[in-house]
């Protein structure tokens, strides 16, 4: 197999066999003729069940997380959506207590009286231990987690499932399979929003389910995805192809300067706090350094005045204050009202999407409205 760079800078470069058109177009067509015989020489039947964008985008997935298949979805939520009701009714799920909040809303709002649920710190070993039941179908990870950039060890994680019999599925959003790749660490599933880093322009919305096995959950999620049809339609599908052809460049320069901020916001008199894996104080640092193969582009810190934080937020300039993550443009979120009143992120917390600006740019930037 090519270098993962070579597999990511010729994505979707697939020519076109009726017009030679090195970037394949997207397939928009919904149906696909059959031959005088009845069969679809094309291999495409419907675009709800498959369509020859998806189909080239699933494919690059699949093999950049070292998975046997990938299935993507009309959003990261949808993907997770799919994952959860692949589950037999009444199964007990574990999730982080700092999971993705969208992700509690999905168990509370949706499959409230389907699926239970316990969340837990899984970044602290033997804790996963305490909460398994005779009925746990699945358990979620998510590392670095949302909004408080705990660590979780995948492996120690991935040998407790193994030996029971339940799937692990990592939330891969944040850190893409270049900076860490969960199916090799022990997880049974991957979970992108390919809305973020993976499209990468904060103008797709989409989401992956990636399986190391063609198993029987995997082949209930997949038959979700081609019956119910929460797909990811074919010009998103032709994006995405079209972010991840510079995914390993813009990652690369997005990680570079969130440790350059980091470092600036850990010396700062008026932070309490900077939450990123990178700096050596950090307590998932060690476990971070093993499995993951740079620190990441985002990061949160905590203000000494809890109420200064949102106001902060209102001052940066070239942090542009919005909900989301991975894109181009560098973001500021106040989690704590964005999530609303069951929120668990702290008053004084704000979330950095490091961006592409230059680090002084950023910096200063923070400076300014710091104060
Ligand atoms: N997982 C994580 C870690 C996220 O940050 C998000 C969105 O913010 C999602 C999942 C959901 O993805 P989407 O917004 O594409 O539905």
């Amino acid at each position: 197999m090519p270098h993962p760079h070579t597999l990511l800078a010729h994505a979707g470069c697939r020519p076109d066999p009726a017009t030679g058109a090195l970037v394949a177009p997207p397939v928009l067509s919904t149906t696909f003729e059959r031959a005088a015989d009845g069969s679809y020489p094309g291999g495409h039947v419907y675009t709800r069940a498959s369509n020859p964008t998806r189909s080239a985008l699933e494919e690059v997935l699949a093999r950049l997380e070292g998975g046997a298949a990938a299935a993507t979805f009309a959003s990261g939520m949808a993907a997770t959506h799919a994952v959860f009701q692949a589950l037999p009714p009444g199964s007990h799920v574990v999730v982080p207590d700092d999971v993705y909040f969208g992700v509690r809303r999905l168990l509370d709002g949706v499959f409230g009286g389907i699926l239970t649920y316990t969340l837990a710190d899984l970044s602290t070993p033997g804790t996963l231990e305490q909460v398994l039941r005779e009925e746990t179908r699945l358990v979620w990870a998510e590392t670095p987690s949302n909004p408080l950039l705990r660590i979780t060890d995948l492996v120690a994680l991935g040998a407790v499932t193994r030996a029971r019999g339940i799937p692990l599925a990592v939330d891969g959003t944040w850190t893409t399979p270049l900076l860490q790749q969960p199916l090799a660490l022990g997880a049974d599933l991957v979970v992108h929003s390919v809305t973020k880093y993976l499209a990468g322009h904060s103008d797709v919305l989409g989401g992956a389910v990636v399986a190391k096995e063609e198993s029987g959950l995997f082949s209930r999620i997949r038959q979700f995805q081609q019956t119910a049809g929460p797909v990811l339609d074919p010009f998103s599908a032709w994006l995405t192809l079209r972010g991840l052809r510079t995914l390993h460049v813009r990652l690369a320069r997005q990680c570079e300067t969130a440790a350059e901020v980091a470092r600036f916001l850990d010396g700062h008199g008026a932070v309490a706090d900077v939450y990123y894996p990178g700096l050596p104080h950090h307590p998932g640092h060690d476990v971070a350094a093993r499995q993951m193969k740079h620190w990441g582009a985002m990061l949160s810190f905590v203000l000494r005045d809890e109420a200064a934080a949102h106001p902060l937020a209102g001052r940066l300039q070239v942090f542009r204050q919005a909900t989301s993550l991975g894109g181009t443009e560098s973001l500021v979120e106040h989690r704590a009202s964005i999530e609303g009143p069951d929120t668990r992120a702290p008053q004084g917390l704000l979330r950095l999407s490091v961006g592409l600006e230059h680090a002084a740019d950023l910096t200063n930037d923070l400076a300014q409205a710091l104060g």
